[in-house]
């Protein structure tokens, strides 16, 4: 099939790679190594944060690849949009392509635009090209070559749109590298054209989606504010693939694509139940979202498996893994839908990701010890008389999803002490006691807040996390690093880790 998703990856993979003399290295693992500051790798620049930094030397200077990217938590988290619009998930690959201070703006736009129009033939018509306008507060000013740089290659001057920091500068974190971006934007609404356009047949989709981010990494942001420039300037690019191979299959939705639609006719075959029919709205909505929410997860559950985290030291993978289950039970009527969506998802991606393959025994496995613990909990906590009482009291408590946080009974019975003293607010540190010592994620403490008419101090609770990282990301950052093919030392609560640079792996590995 001339277009499926493993055709398309590869077109994307040649282009940099035969055609444009790039090197190949492979998707890192979805747990972020040695970055204390992520829970999961959520973009493709992760594994090349060190030479960003200036830390760590590139081994080579033009490299592109997949990354199995994961976005459920911190600055980018799309979990609870998942399943209700058609573009987001919560596991998705990367494509991209890097510079470490070769190239630059002009060529990152001019193989962009090469690829998307000779390659995958999507007529210009249907791009749109975002540039930075400047922001007066960070002294910065236009990325007016950027503009120029597209009016040359050829892109319409209304085609070209400037947009502000929110939208076109990219930071990695508070300090650190960063500089100005260009997104290439794509017009859906050809194919999908109906006598219904902009009415509900819109709804969950968006006509005009983002399928590629180019950041010119060519700034640094100081730990006091100021924006300085880099002497060296690095090209960091994402595309979505999933994305991309929607709009060259003629679909609107990612989920009409061969990437999920086996996972669909798969729970179908199981289940008997009515077929997926791609609705974001009317009689259909409801079951076709779980069908989404679950193929989706699917995909990051196999995927998280496969790279060896455990549901047990993962409370955000586990809870996904546990909302699966109760959408299998709910709406599927089958006690773990997982045990059949993930071979297929192995099936789809295993050539890409062969740890699908591998890992698949383990996997299932796994699955099937959580799913009997998790009924197991079910039970225990269903005769807890503390639970009890409490939802007795607060009705309103069985809206949170508790089962999957087992210390809440404690923490609510601590928040109610605090609560008796007038509170209307829940303080940064109230916040963060919910979350440390009984593993109430911040997502729930809102939600907590909203049954009981209180406030959180949602930004003091986050300077207070970044804080935290950020001792011990020192830490980690505070030694002398590094030369290639050397050991990294590094000072982590008073024990001294040595990490080495294996090149098989492209990566720094404890010392054995
Ligand atoms: P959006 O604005 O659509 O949320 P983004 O600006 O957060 O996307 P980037 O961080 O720029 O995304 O990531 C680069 C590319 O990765 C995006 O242009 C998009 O194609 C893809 N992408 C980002 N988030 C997702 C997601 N949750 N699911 C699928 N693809 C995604
Ligand atoms: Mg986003
Ligand atoms: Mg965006
Ligand atoms: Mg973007």
């Amino acid at each position: 099939n001339h277009n499926s998703s493993d055709v398309i990856r590869k077109q994307f993979l040649d282009f940099f790679i035969k055609d444009n003399q790039h090197e190949f290295v492979k998707s890192s693992s979805v747990i972020p190594f040695c970055d204390k500051t992520l829970s999961f790798t959520n973009a493709g620049m992760n594994q090349f944060k060190n030479i960003f930094l200036g830390y760590q030397l590139p081994v080579y200077k033009k490299v592109a690849n997949t990354q199995k990217c994961i976005r459920v938590g911190g600055k980018h988290n799309d979990l609870s949009i998942v399943g209700s619009d058609s573009y987001h998930h919560t596991f998705f690959e990367m494509l991209g392509n890097w510079s470490f201070g070769e190239y630059f703006k002009k060529e990152a736009c001019e193989m962009a635009w090469k690829l998307l129009t000779d390659v995958y033939k999507i007529r210009a018509e249907r791009l749109y090209v975002t540039y930075f306008n400047g922001n007066d507060e960070n002294n910065l000013s236009p990325d007016l070559e950027c503009r120029d740089i597209w009016l040359n290659i050829g892109v319409k001057k209304d085609r070209i749109i400037g947009f502000d920091m929110k939208d076109n500068f990219w930071e990695m974190g508070k300090c650190g590298p960063c500089g100005p971006c260009t997104e290439i934007h794509i017009d859906h609404l050809p194919s999908y054209e109906t006598k219904n356009r902009g009415h509900d047949v819109n709804i969950g989709k968006s006509d005009l989606t983002e399928i590629w981010n180019i950041v010119f990494i060519q700034n640094h942001r100081r730990n006091d504010g100021e924006i300085e420039n880099l002497s060296e300037k690095f090209i960091d690019t994402g595309m979505g693939l999933e994305r991309l191979v929607a709009f060259l299959q003629g679909k609107s939705s990612n989920y009409d694509t061969d990437l999920f639609l086996p996972i669909f006719k798969k729970i179908e075959k199981i289940t008997h139940c009515s077929p997926y029919t791609g609705s974001f709205s009317g009689n259909d909505f409801k079951r076709d979202t779980s069908y989404r929410i679950l193929a989706d997860h699917s995909r990051m559950i196999a995927i998280c498996l496969a790279d060896g985290m455990f549901p047990e030291q993962n409370q955000k993978l586990r809870r996904i893994l546990r909302k699966c289950i109760n959408i299998s039970v709910k709406h599927f009527g089958h006690q773990n839908l997982l045990v059949e969506t993930i071979p297929t998802v192995a099936n789809i991606l295993g050539d890409t990701f062969p740890e699908l393959h591998q890992k698949l025994f383990n996997t299932l496995d796994i699955l099937k010890y959580e799913e009997e613990y998790f009924q197991s909990l079910k039970e225990n906590l269903s005769l807890s008389k503390g639970m009890k009482e409490i939802i007795n009291h607060n009705p309103k408590l069985n809206d949170l999803d508790l089962l999957d946080y087992p210390g809440f009974l404690n923490a609510y019975q601590d928040f109610n002490r605090y609560k008796k003293s007038n509170k209307k607010e829940i303080s940064a540190e109230m916040a963060l006691k919910l979350h440390s010592t009984y593993g109430l994620d911040i997502d729930l403490i809102e939600k907590l807040a909203e049954i009981e008419h209180m406030t959180v101090d949602i930004d003091g609770y986050e300077d207070q996390m970044e804080k935290m990282k950020n001792i011990l990301f020192e830490r980690v950052d505070g030694e002398k690093v590094i030369k290639l093919n050397e050991s990294i030392l590094s000072t982590k609560n008073d024990l001294k880790y040595e990490y080495v640079y294996d090149n098989s792996k492209h990566m720094f590995c404890t010392k054995s």
